[in-house]
């Protein structure tokens, strides 16, 4: 749950300052309601470590550290000694640790919400929703077992968004995946430094993220995949854990006999130009899509905004909301597989050592 991130040279650290608000301030609804409503979700304020293993992520983090200046973060240094003996591993040359974050359990967090909603607020699951029709002013919303009308809609189905004919053309779907180990073992433990809970970044763009729970679950993410058509299959999903697995020995290899207990992978929606889905699309019909770099704190952000923007409730946020330019429309195909094939490509082989 970030409140800041941004890989690569503060280039445009005005963009960055204006996003700041907007993830400051997902991030501190986000916190309020955890409190109001004792969500038990091991909401943590550790923040967050970056860390870097070679060139690249080398770098990557004095750029991270550069921008953090500029906005006047407050971070710390570690030398590789300290990360050794914060998380157990000398995989990493340096560290970095930025404050302001939040570590959570993400579908904890979720249940915990949705057992808050307000009382005029009703949430169907496993409900698909297989057509709208607009007719006399109204969206009738069509179900397989029943159907919703409304005078106003709004559609937030993450990367699904073009099937209901919104954004198309203008958000590339990318898969990225983890695996999470079951609690670990007081002998696993030993292998993780002080053994307590952190999340940590890669330094550059193409990094794993690795994670160690409050219940003491190791979780790595990494590998990034276009994924145009059907989500990744079981099978691929078993492969890509064979890399989760590579990365979690390279930097414990005392831990090479302990087992992933989940793997899985989740589609993400990226933008040519870190713009926005949001707003009305036509008269009464409105969208918000959470994309890019940290969409849970900025995405929980524009959901609220964009419920602010539909009850004419102004303000300093919304209009920074507002300023974000519309997400671009996309190059065509092949130029748009070719150009994400080159880009993830290129990525991965100066970052291989971050992996
Ligand atoms: C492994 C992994 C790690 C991640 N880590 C982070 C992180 O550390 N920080 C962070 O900020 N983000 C992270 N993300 C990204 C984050 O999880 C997503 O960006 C976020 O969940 C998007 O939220 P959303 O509500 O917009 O979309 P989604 O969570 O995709 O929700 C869209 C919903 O729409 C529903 N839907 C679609 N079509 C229909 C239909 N026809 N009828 C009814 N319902 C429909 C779907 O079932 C789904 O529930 C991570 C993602 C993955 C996969």
């Amino acid at each position: 749950m970030l409140n800041v991130h941004s890989h690569g040279p503060p280039k445009k650290i005005e963009i960055l300052r204006r996003n700041l608000r907007l993830w400051e301030s997902g991030l501190s609804d986000l916190r309020r309601m955890v409190r109001e409503f004792q969500i038990n979700c091991d909401w943590d304020e550790f923040g967050r470590f970056y860390g870097s293993a070679g060139p690249d992520g080398e770098k990557h983090i004095d750029e991270i550290a550069d921008t953090l200046n500029q906005l006047g973060h407050e971070y710390r240094w570690l030398t590789g000694d300290e990360m050794h003996s914060r998380i157990g591993t000398n995989f990493y040359k340096r560290g970095l640790h930025a404050s302001g974050s939040a570590l959570v359990n993400p579908a904890s967090l979720l249940r915990g919400l949705a057992r808050h909603l307000p009382a005029n607020v009703q949430a169907y699951e496993d409900c698909p929703v297989t057509g709208i029709v607009r007719a006399n002013g109204c969206f009738t919303v069509q179900t397989e077992s029943g159907k919703v009308v409304a005078d106003r809609l709004v559609l937030a189905a993450g990367v699904f968004l073009k099937e209901f004919g919104a954004a198309s053309g203008r958000y590339v779907p990318m898969a990225t995946y983890a695996s999470l180990t079951a609690p670990l073992s007081e002998e696993e433990l030993g292998q993780l430094g002080a053994a307590q809970p952190f999340g940590l970044l890669g330094g550059s763009e193409y990094g794993a993220t690795i994670r160690l729970t409050k219940d003491k679950r190791l979780f790595v993410r990494n590998v990034f995949k276009h994924v145009p058509g059907a989500p990744t299959n079981a099978r691929d999903v078993a492969e890509i854990a064979k890399l989760h697995r590579k990365a979690m020995t390279s930097r414990w290899p005392g831990l090479a006999r302990t087992p992933f207990q989940h793997s899985w992978g989740g589609i993400m929606a990226f933008t040519w130009n870190d713009g926005t889905v949001f707003g009305e699309l036509e008269p009464g019909l409105f969208a918000v899509l959470t994309n890019d770099v940290s969409p849970m704190t900025r995405g929980a952000a524009a959901g609220r905004l964009l419920a602010d923007l539909m009850e004419d409730q102004a303000s300093d946020l919304l209009s920074t909301q507002l300023s974000i330019p519309q997400a671009r429309r996309l190059p065509p195909r092949p130029f748009l597989v070719l150009g994400i094939a080159l880009r993830r490509g290129l990525l991965r082989a100066v970052a291989h050592r971050e992996f």
